[in-house]
């Protein structure tokens, strides 16, 4: 039987433009070219688990406009259950403004609308789904509480909770005990464990995060791979060598692959490797949703690494 997964999250239109370099506060540059993509880390993580072989349900709320229509069609391509989608009246589909530099690197600014319209009693009236998958994957995009209730629910059936916090921002009290793994960047772990944590390195992150609640933690580090502690050990994967052209995706795939292969019971070790080249691949193309790889692909690239090959 495939892997269930529960996604909760965002759903975007993303608006990306190509630009040489990040414009200075006050700045205006000129960008080198720009497109319209289906983003938001609910939607990508969504796609990318089923391009990977889930069952996946995806819970998450569209404006009544075109964009959310435009979203909603994209998403009915892909073999994701749609039946969870609200939308929510008189409310703008969330919107990311994304700025992409010629190494690969992104800015980020996201304008919630319906995202944040989605509350706790939304996340009981789709219990049901929350409750039969092996895993729920949450991200940092809804309201903390709507979040919470959802990981509430999770716990209490049974279904494994992973949590990548992106973006940070407040979190209620008890929420980081809710979760069974922690998935995060450098930035994001340094932000969660607040003042001081900047100059810690990726070891001691790992060691602190994993002492305010979460059962395990795993950290990414972009083009040097990630590193995983699952209590008591720590462990680094190597990152499948690319020539990356953009960066918009590659965590949502290393969440999402996380998720599969936890819920197909892989060991940690392997899933975080299984991550990384989901991770490396989606570097190689632009954009989020067509970055996302499938799963012969990252198999072909784990196997080709596993033999000593160089990508
Ligand atoms: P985020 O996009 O959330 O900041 P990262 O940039 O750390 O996350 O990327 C997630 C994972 O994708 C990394 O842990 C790594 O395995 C893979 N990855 C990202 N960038 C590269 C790269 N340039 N080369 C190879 N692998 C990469």
């Amino acid at each position: 039987m495939p892997a269930r997964i529960c996604v909760v999250g965002a759903l975007h239109r993303d608006l990306v433009v190509r630009a040489l370099r990040f414009p200075q506060p006050g700045e205006t540059v000129a960008g080198e070219g720009f497109a319209l993509h289906v983003g938001g880390k609910g939607a990508n993580q969504a796609v990318a688990a089923a391009r990977l072989g889930a069952r996946v349900t995806l819970i998450g709320a569209l404006g009544d406009d075109e964009w959310g229509s435009v979203v909603r069609g994209a998403l009915a391509g892909e073999a994701i259950d749609l039946s969870e989608l609200v939308t929510v009246p008189r409310t703008h589909t969330g919107v990311g403004v994304i700025t992409v530099t010629p190494g690969g690197e992104n800015t980020i600014v996201v304008a919630p609308g319906a995202d944040h319209a989605l509350t706790p009693d939304d996340m009981d009236r789709a219990a049901g789904p929350i409750a039969d998958a092996d895993v729920l994957l949450v991200q940092g995009e809804l309201c903390a509480e709507t979040t919470l209730k959802a990981m509430e629910i999770a716990r209490n059936s049974n279904t494994f909770v992973i949590f990548n916090a992106s973006p940070v921002g407040p979190l209620p009290e008890g929420f980081l005990r809710q979760i069974d793994m922690l998935v995060v960047n450098k930035g994001e772990a340094a932000e969660l464990l607040g003042e001081g944590a900047r100059d810690v390195g990726p070891a001691g992150l790992c060691r602190r995060l994993a002492s305010l609640g979460p059962e395990k933690v795993v950290l990414t580090l972009g083009a040097e791979g990630a590193l995983h502690f699952n209590g008591t050990e720590l462990e680094h994967a190597e990152a499948f060598p690319m020539t990356s052209i953009d960066s918009t995706g590659a965590g949502d795939a290393f969440a999402a692959a996380l998720g599969v292969l936890r819920a197909e019971g892989a060991r940690l070790k392997d899933a975080v490797r299984f991550a990384c080249a989901a991770g490396a691949l989606a570097t190689t193309t632009p954009g989020a949703l067509p970055s996302l790889p499938r799963r012969d692909v990252v198999e072909a690239l784990v196997k080709r690494r596993g033999r000593g090959a160089r990508t």
